[in-house]
């Protein structure tokens, strides 16, 4: 089979899926596959795949018309400036998370030395892509998942910056390490009775620990707040992504643990979605 035919057999598969992108899907997959960009697959139709390219290809196929998003399939994802290794130990790095890094640069220029904390790491593509920014800070990641910590450390490893990031597998309540300039999280903020209305590519497939805020959606926040409030130097900046109508909660909380608001920014969907404040 040609790359021609493989292709279009493969949207025809995907177009009776949750895939919103069959051709796209379709050329991304098979890109991985073959290890050339998608590109080569355009400009190389008539070329005959190997058979055990072609097996490769169905399974990959096969997952992705079950769901299974394409970051987890291709174990990557870009986010602001640079490709992440994602697998489902770690939530898939969403472009509206990139306007922590955007705030976090207008706050500080190329000179200024800090030492930041990212509480909840994941992938480590917040942390990493500050650090990649400003030459000069010094960062430290922690989460309660040992298996994102791996995936954290592997990052920093491959973008160069090992010998600039610490990295802890702690549970927040223990975390006890340091004292900090800037404080940075995207912890998990969903209530937990709404996890089953979250898209099946997310619910499905992305670890629920990333996503689970509990009961009412805030008792992580809640625990990342206060520890930020015993870590954070003063006059320090704290700054966090929330979830959807928890602006008003979130306020009353950082204000009541001594915390001045900056400003609230709004994501690409008009929700209000990031909170910067400062220590007092
Ligand atoms: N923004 C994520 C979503 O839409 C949730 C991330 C989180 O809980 N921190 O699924």
């Amino acid at each position: 089979m040609n790359i021609q035919t493989a292709l279009n057999k493969a949207s025809k598969i995907l177009r009776n899926s949750s895939s919103g992108t069959p051709k796209l899907d379709s050329e991304i997959l098979l890109s991985k596959v073959v290890k050339k960009n998608r590109q080569y697959l355009i400009l190389n139709f008539d070329h005959e795949l190997k058979k055990e390219n072609i097996k490769l290809f169905n399974f990959l196929l096969e997952r992705r018309k079950k769901g299974e998003p394409i970051a987890y399939l291709i174990n990557k994802k870009e986010f602001w400036k640079k490709n992440f290794y994602i697998n489902k130990d770690v939530l898939i790095p969403r472009p509206d998370t990139e306007l922590l890094v955007e705030e976090t640069l207008k706050l500080f220029n190329a000179n200024s030395k800090l030492s930041i904390l990212d509480i909840g790491t994941g992938s480590g593509c917040i942390l990493l892509s500050i650090l990649d920014e400003r030459k000069n800070f010094f960062g430290t990641g922690i989460d309660i998942s040992k298996k994102a910590i791996n995936v954290a450390r592997f990052n920093a490893k491959m973008h160069q910056l090992r010998n600039r990031t610490k990295f802890y597998n702690s549970d927040i309540d223990k975390f006890l390490i340091g004292k900090y300039d800037l404080i940075l999280s995207n912890p998990p903020y969903i209530k937990q009775e709404d996890l089953k209305y979250l898209e099946k590519d997310v619910k499905d497939f992305e670890p629920k620990l990333a996503l689970d805020g509990g009961k009412d959606g805030f008792s992580e926040v809640k625990k990342v707040i206060g520890k930020t409030s015993m870590l954070l130097k003063k006059n320090g900046k704290f700054i966090l992504e929330i979830g959807f109508r928890q602006k008003n909660r979130i306020l009353s909380i950082l204000k009541r643990n001594n915390f001045f608001i900056n400003k609230v920014i709004k994501d690409y969907g008009k929700n209000d979605r990031c909170i910067i404040s400062t220590k007092i």
